[in-house]
């Protein structure tokens, strides 16, 4: 039982809000207007746990290691052929520390819930692990260790390129269809019961699997589970984009819409490089565009197209992929500025039915990451996970404060030490600032990562 001062709820904010939670995690009553109850929990500020929709987890272990000038020009390609390099050097022991090291982070950080884009499947030469699943279950157990809830998003490889063979860096990736529905049909008996966890499929892209199997795949997975994720990298790259369109005559979003009907079950990763049909396509779909500011930044994608995308009605929520940043409310900072500098103007994300920019960006990717991850996750309702985000009311940064202007303070004028408490599934995982396993977890990330950089 928490009692709230103030805290953010479907309807907006509530003040002296009391949050009930179930034995199993899940909340089961909130009760605004109530006094303080003997026994509650106090709480100044109260928020939804935040929903990052886009890891690949052992990324962490290179993040800042990519930022040496290179021979020639530093693109995304070359960026990737570090990746490469160090993904062949993980293994199951190692990605289970990186990962909890990371997922620690992101408690710390108020992310409550992350979509694991888990393409690292098999031994370095390419053959399977005695057990094929053996990586996707070391990052399910890295999330139970950290206590994170998660949403494993296995993802469907097989291709080095619009109709080009796969890369030797690429073998750890690949599947056929039938290797991949099995690894699907086994993480969903793994995930099945555990109210923290869910599934969805993660086609990587279109230049990384050919149409028909996208089809088929898309077309077992949604006999399975009719409305679950489906998560694709879509446009990240401007030569990705030129690839698609000597390839199949089609822009990527173009080319998705001819083969499949996009849903509200589809997250579309960056979704960076849209022209004006396919953006409003796929804004009315209902699908997700799973935004990734920081990486998009680092990685020289280009910008999104977010004012366009919000006036279509497009859906948004935010990923932390490669790992540089691993802090919400600089995530959505990065999404608003970025656009400032390119459109000239402030205010971006903000419009006349919404007025306060930070609080119609958390409470997009709230609602957001909840769709994209597919579990009841985002709000503080009856019937959500009880996942919560405890803020340092007497911050001076968020001191006067108040209603959605603080979300504004909380995303463009932040402060360090703002998030102090966060709860998972009605458990405290994060306590004035700190994870419990916060030493453990460094100590063990520090031996797995010994001698791992080039
Ligand atoms: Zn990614």
């Amino acid at each position: 039982m928490i009692h709230a001062d103030r805290a953010l709820l479907p309807q907006g904010w509530a003040e002296n809000v009391l949050v009930e939670v179930g034995p199993d995690g899940t909340i089961m009553a909130v009760s605004p207007g109530r006094p303080v109850p003997a026994g509650a929990e106090r709480a100044g500020l109260l928020l939804p746990g935040i929903p990052n929709v886009h890891s690949h987890a052992f990324q962490r272990a290179m993040a800042g290691l990519a930022e040496r000038l290179p021979e020639g020009e530093a693109s995304f390609w070359t960026w990737r052929a570090v990746m490469y390099a160090f993904a062949g050097r993980m293994t199951p022991d190692i990605v289970r520390a990186v990962a909890t090291q990371l997922y620690v982070e992101m408690l710390e950080a108020g992310y409550t819930a992350v979509g694991e884009f888990h393409y690292l499947h098999h031994q370095p030469d390419g053959q399977p692990h005695a057990d094929p699943a053996e990586l996707a279950l070391a990052h399910l157990d890295a999330a139970r260790r950290a206590g994170i809830g998660i949403t494993m998003l296995p993802s469907l490889y097989v291709t080095g390129g619009f109709g080009q063979p796969a890369e030797a860096g690429q073998r750890r990736f690949l599947h056929d269809l039938d290797g991949y529905l099995r690894l699907v049909e086994r993480l969903r008996g793994e995930t099945a019961g555990r109210a923290d966890e869910g599934l969805g499929i993660a086609p990587h892209s279109l230049r990384a699997v050919p149409p028909d199997m996208l089809v088929d795949a898309v077309g077992a997975w949604r006999a399975l589970v009719p409305d679950g994720p489906v998560h694709l990298h879509l446009a990240e790259q401007v030569r990705e984009v030129r690839e698609c369109l000597e390839a199949t005559g089609r822009r990527p979003g173009e080319r998705l819409l001819e083969l499949v009907r996009p849903d509200p079950g589809w997250t579309l990763i960056h979704a960076t490089h849209l022209a004006d049909g396919e953006l409003a396509a796929l804004a009315v779909s209902g699908a997700v565009a799973g935004l990734c500011p920081s990486t998009e930044g680092n990685l020289g994608d280009g910008l999104f197209r977010l004012a366009d995308w919000l006036a279509a009605g497009g859906r948004l929520a935010i990923g932390t992929d490669s790992q540089v940043v691993i802090d919400p409310f600089e995530e959505l900072r990065w999404l608003e500025h970025g656009q400032r500098t390119q459109v000239l103007r402030r205010t971006v994300a903000a419009s006349p039915e919404q007025p306060h920019t930070g609080a119609r960006l958390l409470t997009a990717v709230l609602a957001g990451g909840r769709q994209a991850l597919g579990r009841p996750i985002g709000r503080i309702e009856p019937g959500a996970r009880a996942d919560l985000v405890v803020l340092d009311a007497d911050h001076p940064r968020l001191v006067e404060r108040a209603g959605d202007g603080l979300l504004d303070s909380l995303v463009l004028a932040p402060g360090k030490g703002m998030v102090r408490h966060v709860m998972v599934g009605g458990r405290w995982r994060v306590r004035d600032g700190r994870h419990r396993e916060h030493d453990r977890a460094a100590s063990a990330y520090r031996q797995a990562v010994r001698g791992l950089a080039p």
